[in-house]
């Protein structure tokens, strides 16, 4: 398995690092989209892949949740690979409310009606996944474990980013964990660390803190052991930080790639 960042910036970046978004490769080539935001075309262009064309590696995309940064690229997608000529529906895993959301919410306006069909609908343009909270699937025989994360908290609910364990290795341990957006949960995090191999964490790096992304000064605080194993990505443009002096991997850059065996 290979895990590529197609974008390492947040929701405000620049071409430079483009949003958060990343491609997992299965030993036979096929291809896993983990969020599709706003950027995808330019991601993808990059990255050589072709969404929609021939023999496309492209296979399954993966929702996090429903910011642009990770969705709003899916019309782009719904609508390349619907009249891409193949008629090539991709595979879309998504907890199960997210998926109506994901629907209702945002894409409906610009899918839902086209030239000569009434009434669309998501299933017309994925094959739908729905998945629970804290759901396990498979991906090309790749085990993946969805782990609900904190990512706002408005008065009235919660909103989770549902993030990843990736490459199921047995006895619960895993390749690598994705937090997708989450605010700081260093008890879940501690718990992470010791089933994954890395972990990626999203990670703010701008003097204001949001509260709704882990911020670089409480991804300091987390033992150091925990934070041997963190890359940070999902960062502001021109980060001032020095993560390696802090005892983290460091800051992923746009295009990496980290490749795990069997
Ligand atoms: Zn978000």
């Amino acid at each position: 398995m290979k895990i590529t960042f197609l974008g390492v910036g947040s929701a405000f970046t620049t071409r430079d690092y483009y949003q958060s978004n990343m491609l997992v490769r299965a030993e036979n080539g096929a291809g896993l989209l983990l969020d599709c935001g706003s950027d995808i075309r330019f991601m993808l262009a990059e990255a050589g892949l072709d969404a929609a064309g021939p023999g496309s590696a492209l296979d399954a995309v993966y929702i996090s949740h429903c910011h642009a940064d990770h969705i709003g690229g899916l019309e782009f997608l719904a609508f390349s690979t619907y009249f891409g000529g193949e008629r090539r529906a991709l595979k879309l895993f998504a907890q199960s409310d997210l998926l109506g959301k994901l629907w209702n919410e945002s894409l409906q306006g610009g899918l839902g009606r086209i030239q000569g069909r009434p009434a669309m609908q998501l299933a017309d343009y994925f094959h739908c996944r729905p998945l629970p909270v804290n759901g396990r699937f498979d991906w090309q025989g790749i085990g993946c474990q969805m782990v609900a994360m904190p990512h706002l908290a408005n008065g009235a609910e919660v909103v989770y980013s549902h993030g990843l364990l990736l490459g199921e290795k047995g006895r619960g341990q895993f390749d690598a964990f994705i937090s997708t957006d989450a605010r700081f949960c260093p008890d879940a995090i501690c718990r992470l660390a010791g089933k994954a191999e890395l972990i990626f964490h999203d990670c703010e790096t701008t003097p204001f803190k949001s509260g709704v992304h882990a911020h670089f000064d409480e991804l300091c605080t987390l033992p150091a052991a925990v934070r041997s194993k963190i890359w940070l990505y999902h960062h502001h443009p021109d980060p001032p930080q020095d993560p390696q002096a802090h005892g983290f991997r460091g800051f992923v850059r746009k295009g990496q790639e980290f490749s795990f065996s069997r």
